[in-house]
């Protein structure tokens, strides 16, 4: 991101910010080839040298492409294809470079309208369906722990549980697999906890009849407007 800062003599001034890290500078000058922001090639945002990669394409005359870890991490099988193709199809090379850059963009598009959509939390507690002690019962429900589910449906006891998480000091594998291996749990139960644990906000505060169908569609709707304004 490029910040404008408007001296007293009206001067502007421009500040160069990484958008992955609170990198910043006022002298953005070119030294060896690279400036201390660059933008990236695919989605457009601004990359401090810990935050960018180069990727040399073979099609035209060796093209350098310098991409926001965002991009790159999306690249990797446009990439992956792109190297197949060198030196025998610029034309196929380009369209891979293309579909990445599109799907770099995108991916940029998506991350900003998740920042700016507010939590259905507040909205929930704002427009007043819900109070915020509820809203913060109904999130730490969220944060349970297979174990603690278990135990607080009454499916497994403290001290089986206990017995499970000194065993998984021993082993590393997941408290679910060591609590079917210990007997203590069926595969059902397992299957159980997990579906309880992915419950969305919306399902938890229904479920305690905080919130109707009706209310949750509306406020859903609610905090599709605000994102979109
Ligand atoms: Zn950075
Ligand atoms: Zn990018």
């Amino acid at each position: 991101m490029i910040k404008e800062h408007h001296n007293a003599d009206s001067a502007v001034t421009l500040e160069y910010c990484c958008d992955f890290c609170d990198y910043s500078t006022m002298d953005n000058k070119e030294s060896l080839g690279m400036k201390p922001v660059m933008e990236c090639h695919a989605c457009g945002r601004h990359v401090c040298s810990g935050h960018r990669k180069f990727y040399m394409e073979t099609w035209v005359d060796s093209h350098k492409g310098m991409y926001c870890l965002g991009c790159w991490v999306i690249g990797k099988k446009h990439r992956d294809q792109m190297i197949s193709v060198q030196n025998e199809a610029w034309e196929k090379e380009n369209d891979l470079r293309l579909a990445w850059h599109r799907e770099g963009r995108e991916e940029k598009r998506r991350q900003l309208a998740k920042r700016r959509r507010p939590k259905l939390g507040q909205i929930l507690v704002s427009e007043e369906y819900i109070k915020q002690e509820q809203l913060e019962a109904a999130l730490s429900e969220q944060m349970l722990t297979i174990g603690q589910v278990l135990i607080q449906a009454g499916r497994i006891t403290v001290r089986e549980l206990q017995e499970a998480l000194d065993y998984q000091q021993k082993v590393s594998k997941q408290l679910g697999e060591i609590l079917k291996e210990l007997g203590h749990s069926t595969p059902e139960d397992i299957d159980w906890g997990l579906n309880r644990m992915a419950r969305k906000l919306g399902e938890i505060l229904k479920e305690q009849e905080l919130l109707s169908d009706d209310e949750l569609r509306h406020a859903v709707a609610t905090q599709r407007d605000v994102s979109s304004e």
